[in-house]
């Protein structure tokens, strides 16, 4: 059935060269379907799929009812769009987000067919979450690209999950193999994270900072936002958008120094729970801020904002490119009111200067270190 689906990565770009699934996707299917294919739909096995990114795994068994457990919010759009290219319906699935308890329905989970996410603190995490909902037996498979799997991986499932096998590699691509042992007590998650920041000016330091685990920079200050905390605008009265909010540090520190309102937006379900439970943590005006699950600036009114702030992301899961950045800047452009600021931060190699002043026609530079440049352009 694999090959008969179209499937295709978001977001949509003119001259795509990358596939939405590899061959990990493909050795998981496989696997699925000579081992588990007698056993039929109707049979009513509880399937979890983790981290499926464009629909390939979830779309390839939607006959089996399967529910997607993911932090992301653009997997939730791709799969969605992929399910109406192949005319499919997305009703079939389930989306249980991250922020929320991978509970089955009925029972506990049969199959759990994981594609291993980038973060390994998030694997583990998942792991942990998901075991509750797993009975004696049930079958965890976790697949992963060869050269983005660690060693620790397997050593990971076994303590958590029970009894592990690697399998032998096809397609540079391999498959964990775990029998749940209910026995095996799980270790206690180490998240959410809570520290402050430190060796910062006033009045950024001692910033507190609530962290989940597939939170971008979960463990310390990201060093971009370290630099960009210090040159952001001040005095803005308006809307305020923290554009790839993470755990919210940008915003947090914009609203020290502006006194409009602050929206926190992220993909990712854990990115925008971190933020708000920051901006809690730091004793901020509930009344000033709002948090969004959103794929950019998606759906966002035109010509609203005063203010967009970005550290935009460099990487799509294992895929690196500034194909998430490049929608962003457009999105910013769209939402900005006429005069309205869009500033970012980015490494110096990254050439978003070209990118910015190609869109809006300007672009200067506010400050810059021997890493970081940070820019800004007006709409
Ligand atoms: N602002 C935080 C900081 O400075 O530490 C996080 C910056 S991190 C470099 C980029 C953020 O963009 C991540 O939190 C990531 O989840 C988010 N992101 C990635 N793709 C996105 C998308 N399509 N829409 C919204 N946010 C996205």
């Amino acid at each position: 059935p694999f090959h008969t689906l179209t499937l295709q990565r978001i977001p949509l770009r003119r001259r795509e060269t990358l596939q939405a699934w590899d061959a990990a996707d493909e050795y998981l299917l496989n696997h699925f379907f000579t081992e588990f294919a007698q056993r039929k739909p109707d049979d009513e096995q509880n399937i979890l799929i983790c981290n499926d990114n464009f629909g390939a795994l979830c779309l390839n068994l939607h006959e089996y009812e399967p529910v997607l457990y993911t932090d992301s919010h653009t997997a939730g759009l791709a799969l969605a769009h992929n399910a109406q290219l192949n005319n499919l319906s997305v009703s079939s699935v389930t989306v249980i987000p991250s922020t929320v308890k991978p509970e089955a329905d009925k029972g506990k989970w049969d199959v759990v067919l994981m594609k291993l996410p980038k973060n390994q603190s998030w694997f583990r995490e998942q792991l942990i979450q998901i075991k509750p909902f797993l009975h004696e037996g049930s079958k965890v498979i976790v697949a992963a690209m060869v050269k983005h799997l660690p060693h620790s991986a397997l050593e990971q499932l076994e303590q958590i999950i029970g009894p592990a096998s690697l399998s032998r590699a096809k397609k540079k691509a391999r498959l964990l193999l775990a029998d749940t042992e209910i026995q095996r007590k799980t270790p206690e998650s180490k998240y959410p994270r809570h520290w402050r920041v430190d060796n910062a000016r006033k009045p950024h330091n001692g910033i507190k900072l609530i962290n989940h685990a597939n939170t971008f920079s979960r463990d310390s200050l990201d060093i971009g936002a370290r630099f960009f905390i210090e040159h952001l605008p001040a005095g803005i009265e308006g809307n305020i958008i923290d554009m790839g909010c993470g755990n919210g540090i940008i915003g947090i520190a914009t609203a020290m120094q502006n006194p409009g309102h602050i929206n926190f937006v992220d993909e990712s379900y854990m990115a925008v729970a971190s933020a708000q439970a920051s901006w809690q943590a730091n004793g901020m005006d509930e009344a000033k801020a709002s948090f969004t699950v959103n794929d950019a600036l998606q759906g966002f009114a035109a010509d609203s904002a005063d203010c967009v702030l970005c550290n935009p992301p460099f990487h799509q899961q294992n895929t690196v490119g500034d194909q998430i950045a490049q929608r962003m800047f457009q999105d910013a452009k769209q939402v900005l009111k006429p005069g309205g600021e869009f500033r970012v931060i980015g490494n110096r190699h990254l050439g978003y200067h070209a990118l910015m002043k190609k869109l809006f026609g300007n672009c200067t530079l506010v400050a810059s270190n021997s890493k970081f440049v940070v820019l800004s352009s007006i709409r």
